[in-house]
């Protein structure tokens, strides 16, 4: 990562790791805490509850994976930065089960820039469309635009996420600091591109046993 951000002339303060611990136990978790690793993604709902509940306080969890509305209530509790937010739909059930639970929690909103049909998010015009009232909502706070482009060209699509940040910039009305974009395969192009915040997972804890 620091090597990256050499490449790129950024400050390496500027990128976070999320180390994504799915399907990882929690002896290994812990091993990476103790390493000095805070920030730690899952993907699952049930599967990250006894981690959250089991391993230290300062861990800050970040729910990477996709949420589905009835989730968002036992979600919330337990991740400060959900990843996922890939409609209006769901924004407002966060902020409203925010606003019940009295929390304030740290979103980036996932657009679909390839148009896959695989993958959730926002088309780019519809999230464009909707900036005001995003950032208008009033239980969360809008962090920026989480993306997993396509494999092909990625450093292409990176860059097209970059330029999307701006254009939401200006439609908000205020300042996107963060772009969550980067996984095992290509965190150090996505840095190059200007990401903050990559999503690493079987780089560190090596390829997982199962999918999820
Ligand atoms: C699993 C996952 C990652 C990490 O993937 P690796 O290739 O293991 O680094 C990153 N982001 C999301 C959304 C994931 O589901």
């Amino acid at each position: 990562m620091v090597e990256a951000c050499g490449r790129a002339g950024r400050d390496p303060a500027a990128v976070r790791l999320v180390a994504v611990s799915k399907t990882v136990p929690m002896e290994r978790i812990l091993e990476a805490h103790g390493a000095g690793q805070v920030v730690f993604g899952e993907s699952r709902q049930q599967e990250a509850a006894p981690k959250v509940a089991a391993l230290p306080d300062d861990i800050e969890w970040h729910f990477i994976g996709k949420l589905q509305r009835n989730k968002v209530r036992k979600v919330l509790p337990d991740f400060s930065c959900l990843h996922g937010v890939d409609s209006m739909k769901l924004a407002q059930a966060i902020d409203r089960v925010a606003g019940e639970l009295e929390l304030r929690p740290k979103l980036f909103l996932e657009v679909n820039l390839a148009g896959e049909e695989s993958k959730g998010g926002f088309a780019p015009e519809a999230l464009l469309a909707g900036m005001e009232e995003l950032v208008g909502l009033p239980n969360v706070e809008m962090l920026g635009l989480m993306v997993i482009p396509p494999v092909a060209n990625v450093r292409e699509w990176f860059a097209k996420a970059w330029k999307l940040k701006d254009q939401a910039e200006e439609r908000a009305g205020i300042p996107l600091p963060e772009l969550s974009m980067g996984m095992s395969g290509d965190y150090e192009v996505a840095i190059e591109e200007g990401s903050t915040l990559v999503r690493v997972g079987s780089a560190i804890f090596g390829e997982r046993a199962y999918s999820v």
